[in-house]
């Protein structure tokens, strides 16, 4: 059960939202357990590989270009690095890398080839490999499969009617569009939204009504609470009630019964027993580490002791999913054999000059 067919108009889910809240959580947690192993929470990791300088005016976000923040901006990090980050994450009890980089699309260059690449890295490490890049054409989204990713990330945030308050350099069609590409391509959607930023019910309501109109709904969906960021057009905004959060998450389990509920940004402002509420009420993982892109997240012990304290295990890698097969890239490989050819040549040349008997050639001047 895909979707849950009790609750597929948007009055139904609104009534839903609004029931009161023990009623809501005992009817989740009785739906999560009928799907999912309570005690299962997937740690999930979250690494900004190209941070800041985006071009797109996403109200929420200190990445975007035009607004004045304090985030540490860097290029496109190396796959070393990443690989690097993804051990690290691994050791630590992640089971998914989510890599994401602040640009409006993904463009057929260099970067995006060096993206390929760290998808078969972290593939390779045995990880689930979600990327959050922007908008993705059915072409670029075939190569990423094929280089192994397991999911692609793409937000639509709110309801269609919101969604304008908040940006405006892309349109929600644009978005669905680019889930419908991961889609074609046979990539695991993660998609959902944020609350807290000054939406209606209606409105968050409006965004699982989104993903009900689905032919497939998101095997993925994250539930944010706001991080109010200094500089962004929402630095005002009052933080959400915890109570806010429980309602999303619980609501959205019970819509969407075997879905991942990821309960992601605004943890730091949640106390455990409201976490606790929400992994009752079917939130089945969490962004793990100390940073969530740019935002502040718990650090990797405080998790660790929240698990021991209520008893939740990590759960392991491609328990929704097989492992994808990981080919080598056309583009990749081509580079790789053109960059053997020159280094051969060189090493030739090394050679011919370490000849005691090397005459280089003589130039003769024409003038
Ligand atoms: S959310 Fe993504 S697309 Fe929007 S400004 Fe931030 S980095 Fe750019």
């Amino acid at each position: 059960m895909k979707v849950n067919t009790k609750y597929n108009t948007k009055e139904a889910l609104i009534a839903l939202y609004n029931q009161p809240l023990l009623e809501l959580v005992f009817e989740a947690a009785t739906i999560h357990r009928q799907f999912h192993n309570p005690r299962e929470v997937q740690m999930s990791s979250l690494l900004s590989i190209k941070t800041g300088g985006c071009p797109e005016d996403c109200g929420y976000c200190p990445q975007a270009a035009r607004y004045h923040t304090d985030i540490d901006t860097h290029k496109l990090m190396t796959v070393d690095t990443v690989v690097e980050q993804a051990k690290n994450a691994k050791a630590n009890g992640s089971s998914r890398l989510c890599m994401g980089a602040a640009w409006r699309e993904v463009r057929d260059n260099k970067d995006f080839d060096q993206v390929v690449e760290m998808v078969q890295a972290v593939n390779d490490l045995d990880m689930e490999v979600c990327c959050t890049l922007g908008m993705l054409t059915e072409e670029q989204a075939h190569r990423l499969k094929k280089a192994g990713l397991f999911a692609y990330n793409h937000n639509l945030d709110s309801s269609r009617e919101f969604y304008k308050d908040i940006i405006s350099t892309r349109e929600y069609d644009n978005r669905l569009e680019t889930i419908d590409n991961a889609r074609k391509a046979g990539i695991s959607v993660c998609s959902g939204g944020i609350i807290g930023m000054g939406e209606a019910v209606d409105d968050r309501i409006g965004m699982l009504m989104s993903y009900m109109e689905m032919e497939n709904p998101p095997e993925s969906i994250p539930i944010n609470a706001l991080v109010a960021v200094e500089g962004t057009p929402l630095e005002d905004q009052k933080p959400i009630e915890q109570w806010e959060m429980i309602r999303m998450v619980a609501t959205t389990r019970i819509a969407f019964p075997q879905s991942v509920v990821r309960l992601s940004a605004g943890r730091t402002k949640m106390s455990m027993e409201a976490q606790a509420l929400c992994f009752m009420a079917g939130a089945s993982s969490i962004f793990a580490g100390d940073k969530l892109l740019t935002t502040p997240n718990p650090e990797f012990n405080e998790d660790t002791e929240m698990f021991e304290i209520l008893g939740l295990i990590a759960k392991e890698p491609f328990q929704e999913g097989e492992k994808p097969v990981s080919y080598p890239d056309p583009i990749i490989e081509e580079k790789k054999r053109k960059a053997a050819e020159r280094e051969k040549e060189l090493a030739e040349a090394r050679g011919k000059k370490k000849d005691p008997n090397f005459q280089p050639r003589k130039v003769v001047s024409t003038n």
